[in-house]
This record gives structure tokens, C-alpha cells and sequence, in this order.
């Protein structure tokens, strides 16, 4: 039960990632967002690809299966309810399955409302958590296709995982998001040290990601909309049901320049 993870940005902002296990040499792509960014980091690495993981339809997740699977002899999973919108696809699952890719468990989270048929996928054994664009660092997908209640239900579900959990998101957003999370949670200590941290990683170049869900879960108003100073934020009494609060959080980020 050990892999090693293999990390790359391509097209704009999107991360890509490599699951590699280590005893069955088998290799997990998280989402295909660029075919040829996939190829250069399986060469670098000596990795041949087994395994395709998507966590939802959209293009920038998407757009490398079909090269991918004409490349490679892989197996590409992807979310049931989405089925229909994603070529390729193989293994079809829903929320509560678990992927085995070798030796390394892989359990499916629903997240719905980025998209209504978005899944994480949580490798417990090696404590990590593939987020798509359900939940980025200090903030959480754009919410596209679903309603706040279910999705606030599905970043309780991520919330519930151990503080150690390392969290791996679709896209490098964090200082954009820090931007927001510091308007609306101004005097939350633990975000202003992250945020400081996290102007200076961008500066030098580095990633962001990932971050501890304990981290997260401290500082990500998101995954906060249940603490009345975040009710209290949007102008709403601190006894507000959390999902109202969560819909007030992600209706002011999209406004938010
Ligand atoms: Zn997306
Ligand atoms: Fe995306």
C-alpha cells in the first residue's frame, strides 16, 4: 500500500496527476486534462498507463482520454451518472464503489453541483483525496449544473476525512481564492498565515497544492459556511441553515472581482 504521485500543471491552470503503484507498477492518471503533458510525465518517470480516474465531463478533464487510450492498453472510470457525456469511458461507478487500480484502493465521493454527476475519489490507505473541481484550496468549484444543498452535503462528506489527507485539486486557483476567503473571513488567523504562505509560493513559482484537509478545513470558507462568522459575513443571523450560507458564499465569489 504505497504509491508515489507524480504532479504537473498543463493547459492554463489545470493539474494533472499520476498515481503510481509501486508494488504492481500499475499508474493512475487523475482526469486527462492534456494528453501530451500525461505522455512527458509517465516518460520522465519511466510509468505506463493502466488507469484513467474522471471525476466529471468537462473538457479540461477530458480531452486526453481518446489519444490516451489509442497510446495505451488502460482502463478509463469514470462517473455513472455522467456516462453519456464522457467518451471512452469503461468502468462506469457511483458514489460508495471503490476502484482498484493494483494494490491501492480508490473510494467514490459523491460531489454533486460543479456538475450534478461530479465524484472525488479518496485513496484512505495512502491518505489522499482527488477533488476534481468540486473543492479547490480555499475555495470550491463554480456550481454549474447543481443545487447548494447537495453540494454543500458532498463537502461535508470530504470534510469528514482525516486532517491528514492530502488534498489534490483540478486546478491551481489557491491565490485567487485567497483573495475572496480573506473578504469574507477577514480575521480567521489560520487563513491569513496560509494566504501570506501562499502569495509567497506563487512569487517563487511553486504549487499550492496539495494541502492538508485539516489545513482546508481551518481556512476554506467553503467548507466553514456552518460557523455563524461566515453567516454573519453574508448578512445573514448565525442560525442559518449552512447550506443557505454555503448558496450566499458561492453566489458572492461569482460576483467577486
Ligand atoms: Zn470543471
Ligand atoms: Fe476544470
Amino acid at each position: 500500500m504505497a504509491v508515489l504521485v507524480d504532479q504537473f500543471l498543463c493547459r492554463t491552470d489545470n493539474y494533472g496527476y499520476l498515481v503510481h503503484d509501486v508494488e504492481t507498477r500499475k499508474t493512475v492518471a487523475i482526469d486527462a486534462p492534456d494528453a501530451g503533458a500525461v505522455k512527458a510525465a509517465l516518460n520522465h518517470r519511466g510509468w505506463t498507463l493502466t488507469d484513467i480516474l474522471i471525476t466529471h465531463h468537462h473538457r479540461d478533464h477530458v480531452e486526453g482520454v481518446s489519444v490516451l487510450k489509442s497510446e495505451f492498453k488502460l482502463t478509463v472510470t469514470g462517473p455513472r451518472l455522467e456516462a453519456e457525456k464522457i467518451m471512452g469511458l469503461d468502468v462506469m461507478v457511483a458514489p460508495g464503489d471503490m476502484v482498484m487500480v493494483g494494490s491501492t484502493a480508490f473510494f467514490v465521493v459523491a460531489t454533486p453541483g460543479h456538475t450534478l454527476g461530479h465524484i472525488a475519489y479518496h485513496n484512505a490507505g495512502d491518505r489522499h483525496l482527488f477533488s476534481g473541481d468540486a473543492l479547490f484550496s480555499l475555495g470550491c468549484g463554480r456550481m454549474f449544473e447543481g443545487k447548494p444543498g447537495p453540494m454543500w452535503e458532498g463537502l461535508k462528506q470530504l470534510r469528514s476525512l482525516p486532517d491528514p489527507t492530502l488534498l489534490y485539486c483540478g486546478h491551481e486557483y489557491t491565490e485567487e481564492n485567497a483573495r475572496f476567503a480573506l473578504s469574507v473571513d477577514p480575521r480567521n488567523a489560520a487563513l491569513n498565515i496560509r494566504a501570506a504562505e501562499v502569495k509567497r509560493m506563487r512569487a517563487e513559482g511553486k504549487f499550492t497544492i496539495p494541502v492538508s484537509l485539516g489545513m482546508e478545513k481551518a481556512t476554506n470558507p467553503f467548507l466553514r459556511s456552518d460557523k455563524p462568522e461566515l453567516a454573519k459575513a453574508m448578512g445573514l443571523p448565525p442560525d442559518t441553515d449552512p447550506s443557505l450560507v454555503f448558496a450566499a458564499l458561492r453566489g458572492a465569489k461569482d460576483d467577486f472581482r
